[in-house]
């Protein structure tokens, strides 16, 4: 192609590329929730949200197509990059994490809920009636981890069944590469090259998309707050206030755990803040799992544990929907004029947990557990509907919470594995070396970026 864009509209194009991605995120953010807000005031949703969706309906489409290209690739590379037995040790680590931090999500959650009684007084809204949604039974759930169809199961966005798959063929692959027959072995080899290459490739495109990012969460969020406004957050404010309490709670809980395992938070917080941003706007955690998993390689954290701990996390790992699930069941009680025994409440937490495992990392997934949680306990659904109106705000920071504690227990479970920390060894060392060699007068840092 010869047609060359005008110079001025490259510069700003440059210039735009030059920024760092956190500030036009951050930007984006405030700036999204100003117009939301005056929409909503001016009452022209109808002529702003056509053009607002399909803004925030492309980044979420963006995102959504890098999901099963990077699953494959970097769970293939990641697998093949290490032994099968450390592959087991790394699993069973990362879903120790995964589970234990979920339930105790739960625990905060419905405590903090029962402490402040958020709804307690609120009348039940008119006749809201709202089906129970259906969610997969436990067993199914397992059952579907194994795909009789792989591209079904690509068409039907199944995560757990398409991880399935990329550890099967990333396992015989490892068994390829090392086999006793130099045929096979070389097969193997040049096979793990292509799927490096294809890990490369997929990394380039997340790169560029991040860059439409901002575009998308500008529309998200204006978006939201235009359709629900600001004093429709007011009845449920007790509520928002008890979910939004816990997740920051959880997140300084998170910030313990990494300095118990003597992560550095300054590190560990300036790499997660875009996927922490993007889940907050997209409410998916599985449409942040790109974001994420240019997080953890930023950290250092090599492909053996995030190429399996990210999408895993994504899928099973909901701490901030836990968190949901517990303070939104009190909040029904309440309404309800119900008040829960202490069997119940450990029904409610063995049912978030679980509804968790089989629930996936996308907008309004936790309604379904909630709806879930207050039927096994016997509520009534109309205060879920109440519940429901707000889900969208509650959603954002639950998902945020969700992919800050994929990204804890990755950091975490890659401390305690050797040599799974590649950039940052090598990026101490190399900080080291400079100080080493510059003068101990010298002031002047690597400046790093
Ligand atoms: N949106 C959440 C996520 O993707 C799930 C939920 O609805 O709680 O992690």
């Amino acid at each position: 192609m010869s047609t060359q864009p005008p110079a001025a509209s490259a510069s700003l194009l440059r210039r735009y590329l030059n920024i760092a991605l956190i500030w036009k995120m951050a930007v984006a953010l405030v700036a999204g929730v100003v117009a939301g807000l005056v929409i909503n005031a001016a009452g022209v949703q109808e002529r702003a949200l056509p053009v607002l969706d399909p803004l925030g309906e492309i980044f979420l489409n963006l995102l959504q197509m890098l999901i099963f290209p990077l699953i494959i690739t970097t769970l293939i590379v990641g697998v093949t990059s290490i032994s099968p037995q450390r592959l087991g040790r790394i699993g069973v680590k990362v879903f120790a994490f995964y589970l234990l931090t979920s339930a105790f999500s739960l625990v905060v959650g419905l405590g903090l809920a029962l402490a402040l009684s958020p709804g307690a007084g609120l009348s039940m809204p008119g006749r809201a009636e709202e089906e129970a949604a259906e969610v997969p039974s436990v067993v199914e759930t397992l059952v579907g981890i194994v795909p009789a169809n792989p591209f079904q199961a690509l068409v039907q966005g199944n995560v757990l069944a398409i991880m399935f798959l990329a550890l099967v063929f990333g396992l015989a692959l490892t068994y390829m590469m090392n086999s006793e027959d130099e045929r096979a072995q070389e097969l193997g080899l040049f096979l793990r090259k292509g799927i490096d290459a294809a890990a490369d490739l997929v990394f380039r495109v997340v790169r560029g998309v991040l860059e439409y990012a901002p575009v998308g969460v500008f529309a998200l969020i204006a978006a939201v707050l235009a359709d629900t406004g600001a004093e429709a957050i007011g009845p449920l404010l007790q509520l928002t206030g008890v979910v939004y309490g816990s997740v920051v709670l959880m997140v300084v809980v998170y910030a313990l755990i990494l300095l118990l395992f003597r992560v550095p938070l300054v590190r560990f917080f300036g790499a997660a803040k875009d996927p922490m941003v993007t889940a907050f706007v997209t409410r998916s955690s599985s449409g942040t799992l790109p974001v994420s998993t240019a997080a953890a390689r930023r950290m250092g954290v090599r492909e053996g544990v995030y190429g399996f701990s990210l999408p895993l996390g994504a899928t099973v790992n909901m701490d901030g929907t836990a968190i949901y699930v517990g303070a939104a069941t009190v909040f029904v009680a309440n309404i309800a004029g119900q008040s829960l025994s202490v069997g119940e409440l450990a029904t409610v937490v063995l049912v978030g947990v679980l509804a968790s495992i089989g629930t996936a990392g996308v907008p309004g997934a936790g309604l379904v557990m909630l709806t879930m949680a207050t039927t096994s306990v016997g509520l009534p659904m109309a205060p879920v509907a109440l519940v429901a109106g707000i889900d969208a705000l509650l959603d954002m920071a639950r998902t945020m919470c969700n992919v800050t504690g994929d990204l804890a227990g990755t950091r975490v479970v890659a401390s305690t594995e050797k040599g799974m920390l590649r950039e940052r060894d090598r990026e101490d060392e190399e900080e080291h070396a400079q100080q080493r060699l510059s003068s101990p007068a010298s002031g002047r840092g690597p400046g790093g970026g």
